[in-house]
């Protein structure tokens, strides 16, 4: 992909002498300067300093001094989306900056509001459009949900953007700047969840990188990374952390329903997901959440709550059972999946109780505009190359 990455800032203006200073301390007058700046596709001809972590950019950014790179990654957190906004920096500066890179590589398309609090934004990247959702609790609390890929390869049964396929992961700038537009229409967001298009685990170094960025201005108890149950991922946030917080989509622990529903499970048995699991508990300490999508008919009986009671037995987690969001013409085996009766969800909810699981059954807002959990999808501009 052509972007801007691992380089210095290439063209600096000393200011103190009105040149420009060549990444290599080269000083050549304005005039001479044609810029060397590289391209990141149609979107922008200059590369953006959003999804930057701090100690990158200041690299990035030299031979500026490390003072100015920290301002400019405070304004880009903050989710100013111009330089001239940069007002302790000097206007000269904020010119030079503005003349070689950029602070969104994405653009607002839509807004779409549920009627209940609950949103989705449809968001333009290179290629096609990703969609971010901002959900809100009983209490009024927000939650920015966000995306880590356009499409998904993972092919679980249930879910929408599983029938869509991968096109391409983001990268930290299209994953941070997300959370930029959220934020500008919603300044008091409490929690951000990457349960969005995609799965993080496989984008794991440019979701590293976004978090880098994002717990700056988050605590990583705030923020949550949902993944379908990729052990080498999971030992990896175990392993070398940042220490946010993991929920995981069980959907069944009967280890051959599983397969059925979710091809990731044929590579992840549930004995050595359940090893990573006590791993990142055991390192990070944080619990848990087991996220079950409840399939009518499917995946709610009483042998299904013993095999979720027997997974969970060592492990502190609460379960969190998400009744199946409608997405037309999936089906489970020939048969269309459908949503699960309030019987059913009472039933299942009431046996994992009794074998001692914290249970939270999460009704969701933002159906009306298919924002809820699996109803992501997305249009891919197919004749876009990156
Ligand atoms: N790929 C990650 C994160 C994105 S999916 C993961 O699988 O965890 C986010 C959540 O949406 C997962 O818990 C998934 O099980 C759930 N989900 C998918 N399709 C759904 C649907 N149609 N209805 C309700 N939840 C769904
Ligand atoms: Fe991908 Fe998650 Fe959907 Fe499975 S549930 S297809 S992993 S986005």
């Amino acid at each position: 992909m052509p972007r801007f990455d691992g380089g210095r800032f290439p063209l600096a203006t000393d200011l103190r002498s009105g040149r420009h200073v060549h990444a290599c301390g080269a000083s050549i007058p304005s005039s001479a300067c044609s810029s060397a700046t590289p391209t990141t596709g149609p979107m922008t001809q200059k590369p953006s300093l959003s999804g930057i972590p701090p100690r990158k950019l200041e690299s990035i950014l030299a031979p500026l001094p490390r003072y100015r790179a920290v301002q400019v990654f405070s304004w880009i957190n903050s989710g100013v989306d111009s330089f001239e906004a940069m007002n302790n920096l000097p206007l000269a500066l904020r010119r030079e900056l503005d003349g070689h890179f950029c602070l969104r590589k994405t653009t607002l398309i839509k807004k779409l509001e549920d009627g209940n609090g609950a949103a989705k934004l449809q968001i333009g990247i290179p290629g096609g459009m990703v969609e971010a959702v901002i959900l809100v609790d009983g209490a009024g609390r927000r939650t920015a949900c966000l995306s880590t890929q356009l499409g998904c390869a993972m092919g679980c049964v249930f879910c929408r953007t599983g029938l869509m396929g991968l096109t391409r992961n983001l990268d930290s700038a299209e994953i941070t700047e997300q959370f930029y537009h959220i934020r500008k229409f919603y300044p008091d967001i409490a929690n951000i969840v990457f349960m969005g298009m995609g799965e993080p685990l496989l984008n794991l170094s440019e979701l590293r990188r976004s978090l880098e960025v994002l717990c700056r201005t988050m605590s990583p108890r705030r923020i949550t990374v949902s993944t379908c149950g990729l052990v080498d991922g999971i030992e990896s946030l175990a392993g070398e952390g940042p220490a946010v917080r993991l929920a995981v989509s069980i959907t069944s622990a009967r280890e051959e329903l599983r397969r059925r529903l979710m091809p990731v499970s044929d590579a992840n048995p549930l004995r050595r997901l359940k090893e990573a699991l006590l791993r990142h508990q055991w390192r990070h300490g944080r619990r848990i959440t087991l996220e079950a999508v409840l399939l009518g008919g499917i995946n709610g009986s009483t042998e299904d709550a013993y095999a979720m009671a027997a997974f969970a037995e060592g492990l502190d987690v609460v379960v969190n059972l998400i009744p199946w969001n409608p997405v037309d013409g999936l089906c489970f085996e020939g048969v269309p999946l459908k949503e699960p009766s309030i019987a059913e969800l009472g039933h299942f909810c009431s046996e994992l109780e009794k074998q001692g699981l914290k249970t939270v059954i999460r009704r969701e807002k933002g159906r009306n505009v298919c924002g809820a959990c699996g109803q992501l999808g997305s249009v891919v501009n197919k004749d876009f190359t990156l």
